[in-house]
């Protein structure tokens, strides 16, 4: 099996190609807008129907090489694909390269791309650590994208991996909240603390700016927004990481659909909820890539009663989950955190739905008991030190 890796690499650039490279971007850019309109007024969405409409257009007002000519095009197309209510504008400074529009080439030890541009081709050299060249070494990317931030070019190239067929079947349920950002049924787990109040230190200087109301202040905000998605991102990366190193070979990793969670957080301010549902889904897709990595399948059940089904006696009831942190089954007495919880139930969900799909399953004396015995050792209200802590 293949999956598509994207490997972020930064560009050492001369001052020359600098200048090249970004008129080249903003040309670009420009054209996705003329393209855009065009698309806007005529209703015109199809990308052949709109490649006959523009192309020639494009290439003599934009001077653009015929390929990423072709690229502005697609990714016109490809954005009102999702949305055609709207007219699309195009701000950011970023390109789509085919393997006709970039390549690279290992020279010794260094990394050179050449990417096509208004002025012919120019080549670069990558700025990158070993973590890129593992990737690269006897790669042969066919699919890239060029973005300016910071004053840097960055390169985000896309390669083909090839990975274990994936294979498994003990669940280990990964419950995502707000308390515990990760439990899972195998015992992982990771606090949301640390996120709450860096997140908290970011929403205080943003306060702040937003009341000067000046344009270098705006300018600032969205610099910070920018720096915290990021800072996010790379924790949510290491979260996930460190999770699957803690999987063995023959789990099965058990993830609840994401519609769920807008019922269970019923968190009030719209902003709160958009992020949390923005970092859950991260940490989700992060997860099920290093799993199948690894050739650790990974699958999606719906998580409809996990955070108030008993998973000791299976009670369904609102009332069995006390606290956002503590559950406590009203029939059976069972008790734990409630995150852990949620986690044993999708690992259990997962079992009955296969138990359904497979006589095997049903017959296999201790199936669904692994997880079960895992948490009896923490039955006691007196063990639960991550109970009070954490938030
Ligand atoms: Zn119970």
């Amino acid at each position: 099996m293949e999956i598509v890796k994207t490997i972020v690499c930064k560009l050492k650039v001369s001052k020359k190609n600098k200048e090249i490279l970004l008129k080249t971007m903003e040309l670009f850019r420009d054209a996705c807008n003329y393209i855009s309109e065009i698309a806007w007024k005529q209703k015109c969405f199809n990308p052949v129907a709109l490649h006959h409409l523009t192309y020639r257009k494009v290439r003599e007002k934009f001077k653009l090489p015929a390929n990423l000519a072709i690229e502005a095009r697609d990714r016109v197309a490809k954005s009102y694909k999702t949305d055609k209510s709207k007219l699309h504008e195009f701000k950011s400074l970023s390109m789509d390269l085919d393997d006709r529009l970039f390549s690279i080439k290992q020279k010794e030890d260094k990394f050179l791309v050449s990417i096509a541009t208004i002025k012919g081709r120019i080549k670069c050299e990558l700025d990158i650590g070993d973590y890129q060249r593992q990737y690269l070494e006897n790669a042969k990317p066919t699919y890239a994208t060029l973005h300016y931030r910071n004053k840097t070019f960055f390169l985000h190239i896309a390669i083909d991996k090839e990975i274990p067929e994936p294979k498994g079947s003990n669940p280990v349920g990964v419950d995502v909240g707000i308390k515990h950002l990760l439990v899972a049924s195998n015992g992982f787990k990771v606090k949301g603390g640390k996120i709450v109040k860096q997140r908290e230190h970011f929403r205080k200087l943003r306060q702040e700016l937003q009341k000067k109301r000046t344009w270098s202040a705006y300018r600032k905000l969205k610099q910070i927004s920018g720096k915290e998605k990021r800072w996010i991102n790379t924790i949510l990366h290491q979260i996930s990481r460190e999770f699957v190193d803690s999987l063995k070979e023959g789990d099965v990793v058990v993830m609840e659909k994401l519609n769920g969670i807008r019922e269970r957080v019923k968190l009030r301010k719209e902003q709160r909820y958009f992020f949390h549902s923005w970092a859950f889904r991260k940490l989700q897709q992060y997860i099920e890539y290093k799993a199948l990595e690894r050739g650790i399948p990974v699958v999606y059940v719906n998580a409809k009663n996990t955070s108030i089904t008993c998973p000791r006696c299976g009670y369904v009831e609102k009332r069995n989950r006390r606290t956002q942190s503590l559950f406590r089954c009203v029939k059976c007495g069972f008790q734990h955190n409630a995150d852990m919880v949620g986690a044993l139930n999708l690992a259990n969900k997962f079992r009955s739905e296969l138990a359904r799909a497979e006589w095997g399953v049903v017959n296999r004396p201790n199936a669904g008991m692994n997880a079960m015995s895992f948490c009896e050792h923490h039955d006691s209200p007196a063990n639960h030190s991550f109970l009070t802590g954490g938030g």
